[in-house]
């Protein structure tokens, strides 16, 4: 049996949970179409709509979250555009805040990424948070998406953890959808996961309006099971 602690698992999402999205919206919808534009000597509107439509066919596949995919198809580099705009990346407010409670109060933390390897590499060498997580993964390296059931079974077999017990934070709801599948049951989703778009008040699931409120939860949780 694996050694459980006692104290829940907490995976979290990388972009738009942890990180701000603000940084991929920039990249991937301001800076690829004008590249793009400048590779197929075309107008910012054509590049715009072709990217679209290539958005559309890969939306939430693996192709989808790889910058080798992108920069084959496009034809333009997108993890030396990603490193051009490197000083962008930013941790979403409270973020180290949250991070260092939970590693004084002995929690376990994750990250479960669908970011690519190199992406994943490339944005924790920016934010340094590297050291707060016991596990780090990829969907890449998983072979699966976050948003199929296929990503949990796997990741639950390489890295077992109490799935009745296992709270997941995620900005993206057909991924909580994935994980609900699985069985995880503490799913939590982002009010704002971009600071340059507006706040989202509607869900599935409930919203941490500040990460930090993600302390106040595991607080309660923790009194519930002590009084029960
Ligand atoms: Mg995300």
């Amino acid at each position: 049996m694996p050694n459980y602690s006692e104290k829940p698992t907490i995976i979290f999402d990388m972009d738009g949970t942890l990180l701000d999205l603000a940084y991929d919206d920039f990249i991937w919808n301001h800076q690829l179409p004008i590249r793009y534009a400048e590779q197929h000597n075309c107008t910012l509107e054509q590049s715009t709509q072709a990217l679209f439509q290539f958005y559309q066919q890969h939306n939430h596949t693996l192709n989808w979250y790889s910058t080798r995919f992108w920069s084959a198809k496009v034809g333009v580099d997108t993890l030396a555009l990603q490193q051009e705009f490197k000083h962008k990346v930013a941790l979403r407010p409270g973020c180290i805040e949250l991070l260092e409670y939970l590693k004084a109060h002995g929690y376990a933390c994750w990250i479960a990424t669908n970011a690519d390897c190199e992406g994943l590499k490339f944005k924790l060498e920016q934010t340094r948070i590297a050291h707060y997580f016991d596990v780090i993964i990829s969907s890449e390296t998983i072979g699966y998406a976050k948003e199929c059931v296929e990503f949990w079974q796997k990741l639950h077999s390489l890295h077992p953890f109490q799935v009745e017990h296992t709270y997941f934070i995620d900005d993206t709801e057909k991924v909580l959808k994935g994980a609900e599948k699985f069985g995880i049951q503490h799913l939590i989703t982002i009010a704002q996961p971009s600071s340059q778009k507006e706040i989202r008040t509607e869900s599935s699931y409930p919203i941490l309006q500040e990460l930090t409120d993600l302390m106040v939860i595991l607080k309660q949780a923790e009194d519930l099971k002590k009084y029960a």
